[in-house]
Parts: C-alpha cells; sequence; structure tokens
C-alpha cells in the first residue's frame, strides 16, 4: 500500500539498473544512467526502427 516511493524509481532505459537521483542522465524523456547508456540505447532504437517500421514494440 505504500510503495509509491518504489514507482517512483527510474530505471536506466538501457541497461535497466535502478538509478538514484544523483545518477540520472536524463534525455528525450528517458533516464539513463550515463551518456554511453543513452547513446548505445539511440542506436538501438534506430536499429529496430529500420527493421521493423509498422510494428509497435511494447516495452
Ligand atoms: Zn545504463
Amino acid at each position: 500500500m505504500s510503495k509509491r516511493a518504489e514507482n517512483k524509481r527510474k530505471n536506466c532505459l538501457n541497461c535497466n539498473k535502478s538509478l538514484r537521483r544523483i545518477d540520472w542522465y536524463y534525455r528525450n524523456n528517458g533516464y539513463f544512467c550515463n551518456k554511453s547508456c543513452f547513446r548505445a540505447y539511440q542506436e538501438k532504437k534506430q536499429a529496430e526502427q529500420k527493421s521493423d517500421k509498422k510494428e509497435a514494440k511494447k516495452a
């Protein structure tokens, strides 16, 4: 019943590591643990968009 704090915790979109606020790297509405994770995620996304344009994947 009182798990609100846990729900608010962010995870890195690339490696899914839980992030403390001080570690956030916030870009394009997503949270990452650092710059390289952000870039890796961008590249992954671009590759996905190329391979399947129509199918929207649910994370
Ligand atoms: Zn990461």
